[in-house]
């Protein structure tokens, strides 16, 4: 497969989509990115990786954050996870607080913010230094050691968190958060906030192509089962309220932030990751969506 000539068609083919889509604007810090920024890196299990573009250069990862914490929660907590979040999709936006009411302060999956804000919380509950295991994690994964928390963006975000504050404390108010907001708030921030470009996570992801293993040291991350159930959840519940309409189009498992990057993978083959800052309406990358129907088009790969 020439993924080089690929990419480069796409990046033609997707242009004239650029400025019809809108920069995520509730944070100063992710408004001033430029629109017209666009980046695809893939890497395959056997280690090569194409780019175009703007694929070098760091973002910030936001709700892609969601997928790494959630794989570390799984890894240590297993099956009990589920008692506290769920696996359905939501059919809500992904910050709503209206669903948690009706269903007792447990979230219906752990890629909107309330069932992340579980994920997150267990983290604290499992582990001294929630910070540094992420950042190492994410280190790990990338094969990147200069990867890091844009506190900039992070202290934005708090500022601006009190939707994110409500949710927390709403789900401690019927003891499904252990730990303080304030403490859960911060980490989750920080995770929201970390800089990565699209080679960086189209390698972390990775292991999800690969039954859980990393590729290149054969390290577990997830079991195979475990790996599965990742990719599923990405599958229905990953982008957003759109992601029925993404698994139609695209027909891969991918998980998108409204800093306008979208990671999938391609199970036995390869991660993607592409970025394209102007988000339609549902919060999703607008380019970055189309960029992978065309790619999964033209490749005639998908899950299906
Ligand atoms: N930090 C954002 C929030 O929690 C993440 C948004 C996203 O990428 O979905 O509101």
């Amino acid at each position: 497969m020439n993924y080089t000539k690929i990419l480069e068609e796409i990046k033609e083919e997707v242009a004239p989509l650029i400025g019809k889509g809108k920069v995520a604007n509730y944070i100063p810090a992710l408004a001033s990115v430029p629109n017209n920024k666009y980046g695809i890196a893939i890497t395959t299990i056997n280690g090569n990786c194409y780019t175009v573009g703007d694929a070098e250069e760091e973002f910030s990862i936001q709700s892609i954050s969601k997928v790494f914490t959630f794989a570390m929660a799984f890894k240590s907590i297993g099956e009990k996870l589920w008692q506290r979040v769920g696996k359905e999709p939501s059919g809500n936006p992904f910050n709503s607080l209206v669903q948690l009411e009706k269903e007792n302060g447990i979230p219906r999956n752990p890629f909107i913010n309330a069932g992340a804000l579980v994920v997150t919380d267990s983290l604290i509950h499992n582990n001294f230094n929630p910070k540094k295991s992420i950042l190492d994690f994410i280190r790990k994964l990338s094969g990147n050691q200069q990867i890091n928390y844009n506190t900039e963006i992070a202290r934005s975000e708090n500022e601006y968190g009190h939707r994110n504050y409500a949710l927390a404390h709403f789900m401690k108010s019927y003891n499904n958060i252990y730990s303080e907001p304030d403490e859960l708030l911060d980490v989750y921030f920080h995770q929201c906030s970390l800089s990565m470009s699209c080679v960086d996570l189209s390698k972390a992801v990775l292991f999800l192509a690969n039954h859980g293993v990393v590729p290149n040291t054969d390290e577990i991350i997830l079991t195979t089962s475990q790996a599965k159930r990742t990719n599923s959840l990405m599958m229905t519940c990953g982008m957003y309220d759109a992601s029925g309409d993404f698994a139609f189009r695209v027909g891969i498992p991918g998980k998108s932030g409204v800093g306008g990057g979208i990671i999938a993978v391609i199970p036995g083959e390869l991660g993607i990751c592409v970025w394209s800052p102007e988000l339609d309406e549902f919060g999703n990358s607008l380019t970055g969506v189309k960029t992978l129907e065309l790619f999964t088009t033209k490749t005639g790969v998908s899950i299906f």
